[in-house]
């Protein structure tokens, strides 16, 4: 068989994976290793097209997309963590928000973490994020656009006072109750995460209008912040679903019981890390699919 020929066939072969669909992106066809990588020092999304896998706390990313670091009404804070990937359906959302929030002049939002290129465990912070659909975004919406040089060491401002368990009005104002209102507004959020003092002061102002603060759910710590968390999106079977929430607003004995907890710093309030869950065999090979990682000194 000459030269040409065996090129050809390796064409052909090419074109039929694709075709059939066989160019799998989580199969390990870059594979250049055996061993597992840990997962923040992968700098690079996977290729092919973009799937959320397995839960929001044991799963990973293919096909990860960044964020653009600035947009209509955001930017990306801490870029140098290297967290701001997430799947489209996440890009979107966040997008949309900035949107919604320039247009009721809110004041820049600014994006926290997202995921890792490929997802996965992250080594301090969150025990989630791991599948592409999760974002912190901050509270403080006082902060203007920044050289991205200079967007590393800023800190998060809580707007709680934690002795006294109640807002700090001069951090906590309309913008902020309006804000965590419009992040509401989009059907594929399936739940967001603040702390148990914020959750009951959007009780108290919210009036007649009620129905969206079924989405929002009292948790540890997330004064400075609220956690956005996207549904699983029709794409990616093999991401896990949470149970979906209870009927009302949430605004009930149960919220009440979350109070005596929810004195920041919450830190020590945390329940212990659950066992770390195996990771789903998929996200094993695309851990694996490792040929395009550079070296982590060039960033
Ligand atoms: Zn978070």
């Amino acid at each position: 068989m000459t030269l040409s020929t065996v090129r050809r066939l390796l064409v052909a072969t090419a074109i039929v994976v694709l075709l059939s669909g066989g160019a799998w992106p989580l199969e390990p066809a870059l594979a250049d290793t055996d061993q597992p990588v840990a997962w923040h020092l992968i700098r690079t999304p996977s290729p092919g097209p973009t799937q959320a896998i397995g839960g929001y706390a044991h799963g990973c990313l293919a096909g990860g997309i960044a964020l653009p670091l600035d947009g209509i009404g955001y930017q990306v804070i801490r870029p140098g963590r290297h967290r701001y990937f997430g799947h489209p359906a996440l890009l979107e959302y966040l997008q949309g928000l900035g949107q919604r929030a320039h247009r009721a002049g809110l004041g820049l939002i600014n994006i926290g973490d997202m995921a890792q290129p490929r997802g996965g465990p992250m080594n301090t912070g969150h025990a989630s994020h791991q599948i592409g659909l999760d974002v912190d975004v901050w509270l403080r919406l006082d902060l203007p656009l920044l050289p991205r040089a200079h967007r590393d060491d800023l800190k998060e401002v809580s707007v709680i006072d934690g002795e006294a368990l109640r807002l700090i009005p001069s951090r906590w104002t309309s913008a902020q109750f309006t804000l965590l209102r419009l992040a509401t507004e989009d059907s594929r959020v399936a739940r967001i995460f603040v702390n148990p003092v914020i959750k009951m002061e959007l009780c108290r102002q919210a009036g007649s209008d009620r129905a969206w603060l079924r989405l929002i759910r009292p948790w540890y710590g997330h004064d400075d912040h609220f956690h956005v968390r996207l549904a699983c999106p029709p794409d990616s079977p093999l991401c896990e679903s949470q149970a979906p929430l209870p009927p009302g607003d949430g605004c009930d004995a149960e919220l009440a019981s979350w109070l005596p907890e929810a004195r920041p710093p919450a830190k020590k309030a945390n329940p212990p890390p659950p066992p770390k869950p195996t990771l789903p065999t998929a996200c094993t090979r695309l851990n694996m699919t490792s040929a395009s990682l550079p070296n982590p000194n060039h960033w």
